[in-house]
């Protein structure tokens, strides 16, 4: 069985990463998400299990210590972690699985799997971020700018990423990022065991 590929996505929240990813799979059998742990409250259409898997601060410090989790990283004051038997479970199986992490735990994962594809999605703009982050206008200077401060710092980090991809036109986003999962798949040492049988024909003629 030849192991399935790991791509990490990051970005600042308000470039549309989850609706990006959320499109990406419905177009793409071969790709599953990771579903993450977290501690933080369950928002409105969330499901357990389904989203995250929502811990208690306890269970969750106890499955760290247990030493379950890939990477984790605190965002925003709430702890979010990938359990690591769950990701080797998937690409032992052969299936492609697709994070979405923050760039502390895009660091974590690539210590581990050094082959892992990243992918960074910026607004086009500092001030079009801006302008989704205030969404219906009805947060708070003060908000807008805190949000605008924890967006730069995850910003900072995209040259530790493979790819940049611009979420200017959502479809043409979508479209480079269904680009990067296939060229990754076409690479030389990804197809090489896939194609054994072709290739040794290749070598015999
Ligand atoms: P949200 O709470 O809005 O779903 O996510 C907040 C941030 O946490 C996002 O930047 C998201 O990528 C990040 N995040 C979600 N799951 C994980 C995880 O398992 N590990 C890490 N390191 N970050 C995560």
């Amino acid at each position: 069985m030849v192991e399935g590929i790991l791509f990490i996505v990051s970005a600042p929240s308000g470039a549309g990463k989850t609706s990006l990813v959320k499109a990406l799979l419905e177009r793409d059998a071969e790709l599953s998400l990771s579903v993450s742990c977290t501690t933080r409250p369950v928002r409105p259409g969330e499901r357990d299990g389904v989203h995250y898997h929502f811990l208690v601060q306890d269970q969750f410090r106890a499955e760290l210590a247990e030493g379950a989790f890939l990477e984790h990283a605190e965002v925003f004051g709430n702890y979010y972690g990938t359990r690591e038997a769950d990701v080797r479970h998937c690409i032992a199986s052969g299936r492609d699985l697709m994070l979405e992490i923050d760039w502390q735990g895009a660091r974590q994962v690539r210590e581990r799997f050094p082959a892992a594809v990243g992918v960074f999605v910026l607004p086009p703009s500092v001030q079009v971020l801006e302008q989704r982050l205030r969404g219906r206008g009805t947060d708070s200077d003060d908000v807008i700018a805190r949000r605008m401060t924890q967006a730069h710092d995850e910003m900072r980090h995209y040259d530790e990423y493979d790819y940049l991809v611009v979420n200017d036109r959502f479809e043409t986003a979508l479209d480079a990022l269904a680009a990067i999962v296939s060229a990754e798949r076409q690479r030389l040492a990804h197809q090489r065991p896939r194609l054994a049988s072709l290739l040794g024909q290749i070598a015999s003629e």
